[in-house]
């Protein structure tokens, strides 16, 4: 039966948003045996195609909860990533396998973000701590000196819950945020980045190509990464050509065939323009309600890295939510969350990924030659190139927060 605000009960914790970020912490809280309400706008897990690289630490951590080798069998285990002239087919190539002493997952996974969220939906439907509802989406919430009095709806009218915590993990255009009034600083990169899905086996025609290519093009510059049944590319409008133009069939078909001409047309399954946006707000948490994922900072796709970060913030915050709902630790263990995560974000999630989009945004031929030089100079060069892969697959931004106090 709909709740009434007449009959409304009072929940210890609402999550907002069945994303990566919402599922991983309901689990997560559950699973240590606390009750949790998580609603979600949309009538199932969202499967648009989004992320699919899964870094190192983010498969340690979903190990711990049987979920790596679930998705591991799913995806593609992908030992090296490169940075690529098209031209030429020279490269920078990074062997995560030299993180081998570091992690027992020294790759990252190719493997569509759905997929987690088809794994922990049902064992949270299947749990009865957890009151998983779809189709049913928060409109507004106020907040007071105990708890959050949060207004939702189901399709049955608008309902009240009562919440001790509210976690804000519903995505970039977070109503959450919004509520706050929390600004969301930052930029939107002026390119419009166009998705298109193939199932052409471009590894059969590329030679030494990896499942994760960042490649520059005489005609501008393209990234070509792998899931077990398709490639991804990401291709932009030419010079000249508006996004309505560039979303064309012809258009499309234009910039694969550069990428490889082949007789015959692409089978192209899937189109989908994105812009792409650098974004971060300047507080977690506010009182009972905390901010998680693309909620709390957003950051050019380059390098896999929103997801990760995202499912790193879910884990932090959890180990402390659960430490207060538990009566060992007092409410302000969650600041502790916003000072180890929100750093890393800044330095470490958003500038990374800036850097790697500038990087492949750059046309100057003479600056590209020396780039991969560079680029060719640390992936060469073992002490460099772990340090480089620390950093690129996450785990030095962990270790960073870990040590924040
Ligand atoms: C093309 C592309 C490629 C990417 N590749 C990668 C990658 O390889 N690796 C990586 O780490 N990241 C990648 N990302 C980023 C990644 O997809 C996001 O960082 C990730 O989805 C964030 O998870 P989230 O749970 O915070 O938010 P979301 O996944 O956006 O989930 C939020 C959920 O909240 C729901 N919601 C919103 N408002 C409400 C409301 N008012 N009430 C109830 N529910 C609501 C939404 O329906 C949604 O299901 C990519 C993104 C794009 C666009």
């Amino acid at each position: 039966m709909a709740n009434s605000p007449a009959s409304n009960k009072r929940v210890k914790v609402l999550i907002v948003g069945a994303g990566p970020v919402g599922l991983v912490s309901a689990m997560r809280l559950a699973e240590a045996g606390q009750p949790v309400t998580l609603i979600e706008a949309g009538p199932t897990v969202n499967e648009d195609l989004r992320a699919s690289t899964w870094h190192p630490p983010t498969l340690d951590m979903l190990d711990v909860y049987g979920l790596a080798e679930p998705l591991i069998a799913q995806g593609l285990i992908t030992p090296t990533w490169q940075i690529r002239l098209h031209s030429t087919g020279e490269r920078a190539l990074f062997d995560l396998g030299i993180l081998k002493d570091e992690t027992p997952h020294p790759y990252r996974l190719q493997c569509e973000q759905y997929r987690l969220g088809h794994l922990i939906a049902p064992r949270l439907q299947a749990n009865p701590l957890v009151d998983l509802r779809f189709s049913t989406r928060l409109l507004s919430f106020e907040q007071h000196a105990d708890g959050v009095r949060a207004t939702v709806e189901d399709g049955n009218g608008p309902q009240v819950i009562d919440t001790e915590w509210l976690i804000g993990a519903d995505g970039g255009r977070s109503t959450v945020r919004d509520g706050l009034g929390a600004e969301f600083d930052g930029l939107t990169y002026p390119e419009t980045t166009i998705l298109a899905a193939t199932r052409f086996p471009f590894h059969e025609h590329l030679k030494g190509l990896s499942n994760v290519n960042y490649v520059w093009s005489d005609w501008g510059t393209y990234s070509l990464l792998r899931l077990p049944h398709l490639w991804r590319c990401s291709l932009y409008p030419e010079e000249g050509e508006t996004i309505e133009q560039a979303l064309t069939p012809p258009s499309i078909e234009r910039k694969l065939q550069y990428i490889v001409p082949k007789d015959g047309p692409y089978e192209v399954m899937e189109v989908r323009p994105y812009r792409v946006h650098q974004r971060i707000v300047k507080e977690y948490r506010y009182g009972r309600v905390v901010l998680a994922g693309d909620a709390a900072h957003i950051n050019a796709p380059s390098g896999g890295m929103g997801m990760n970060g995202g499912i790193h913030d879910a884990f932090n915050l959890t180990d402390k939510l659960l430490k207060v709902l538990r009566g060992e630790a007092g409410e302000e263990l969650i600041d502790l969350y916003a000072r180890q995560r929100r750093p890393i974000a800044l330095d470490e999630i958003l500038k990374q990924a800036d850097r790697n989009r500038t990087r492949m945004q750059e046309r100057d031929p003479e600056r590209r030659r020396k780039e991969l030089a560079q680029m060719q100079a640390i992936a060469d060069d073992p002490v460099r190139a772990k340090a480089h892969l620390l950093k690129s697959s996450m785990i030095d931004g962990l270790r960073q927060a870990a040590e924040i106090a």
